[in-house]
């Protein structure tokens, strides 16, 4: 579940502590001129971070005060001080808090808000009757404007099933030979793994193929492109824009993107089936409806060629998608 405004408003929550830090030694030590200015910069950089989040001006006003007051009046550091420095730094926590919860409310394709869709929850029992909880471990959100899900809480710990999806032989087949429906030459870029059985049988079919890691697909160097992009696997990001916009970075014009990911409708349906509420494996960031997909891939400057609902009861999504030119 990150984004670059969520790793901002966690940078925001260490810088609010490490502040407070500082200024508690400053209290003792006030003469020190370096551990001042450090305070004074520290939250001046979190006036601009605040303002940037669209925070309660209330905060960013008391923040600015902060600064003022260690900057200009070394007198108030007294008992009134540093009550007024906690009470600043637990609105200051609280607000960074409420930005966080909006932001995971927030739908990560196109902004809009969501309600919840599919909630999972575990009950524990602890020792005592108080230690026993009933937890959601597991929050899907359903987006009122482009209508894709996307994991709005997931607790650690309870999901340790394989990662990924373990594609078959036959599977492969089938959607290379749909590929191929769509683009008969050129070369492929392989985003992924080198010893997959997708890799495999794309090498068998004929491709001419490269293949990079994940990890280094997104910090390119070479300019290169390819008339097909593969993306074996969705990272587990809520940026899902991020990764497609990159990934069509790679083609030429005309070029075709293929991409997959779970079915969660039809996932939830076997759920229901079987009678269990929850599934032990990994899930996806994000899962797509097809008017999401839709509105997904236009923004990245692409649009939809193919899209198929394949298996039963671990239903995927497969995508093909053409980069405009
Ligand atoms: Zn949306």
């Amino acid at each position: 579940m990150t984004t670059d405004r969520m790793n901002q408003l966690v940078i925001m929550v260490n810088l609010c502590s490490s502040v407070v830090e500082g200024i508690e030694h400053l209290m003792s030590n006030w003469k020190n001129e370096r551990l001042k200015e450090d305070a004074v910069s520290g939250l001046m950089t979190l006036v601009g971070s605040l303002k940037e989040m669209q925070a309660d001006k209330a905060v960013i006003h008391e923040t600015r005060w902060m600064a003022k007051v260690i900057k200009n009046w070394l007198f108030v550091y007294d008992r009134e001080f540093k009550d007024r420095l906690y009470r600043w730094y637990f609105s200051a926590l609280k607000e960074i808090r409420n930005l966080m919860t909006e932001e995971l409310e927030t739908c990560p394709v196109c902004g809009g808000k969501g309600k919840p869709h599919y909630g999972a929850a575990v009950y524990m029992e602890g020792g005592t009757k108080e230690e026993s909880v009933l937890k959601p471990v597991r929050v899907y959100m359903k987006c009122r404007e482009c209508r894709n899900y996307y994991l709005a809480k997931e607790e650690g710990g309870f999901f340790k099933g394989k990662k990924g999806h373990r594609r078959t032989k036959a599977g492969c087949q089938r959607l290379l030979a749909e590929l191929g429906t769509f683009c008969t030459e050129g070369a492929m870029l392989f985003i992924g793994g080198e010893r997959s059985q997708l890799y495999i049988e794309a090498e068998k079919a004929g491709y001419v193929l490269k293949a990079i890691a994940l990890e280094e697909a997104f910090h390119r160097k070479d300019m290169e492109t390819y008339s097909v992009v593969v993306l074996e696997e969705l990272p587990k990001t809520r940026d899902i824009k991020a990764v497609l916009m990159g990934a069509a970075e790679y083609l030429a014009e005309g070029g075709i993107l293929w991409f997959d990911g779970l079915d969660l409708e039809r996932f939830l349906g076997s759920l229901e089936k079987k009678g269990t509420s929850i599934w032990k494996r990994e899930a996806q960031e994000v899962c797509f409806t097809k008017d999401g997909v839709n509105m997904l891939v236009q923004a990245c400057g692409l649009c939809v060629q193919s899209y198929r609902r394949v298996g039963t009861a671990n239903g995927r999504i497969e995508v093909i998608a053409k980069k405009l030119v």
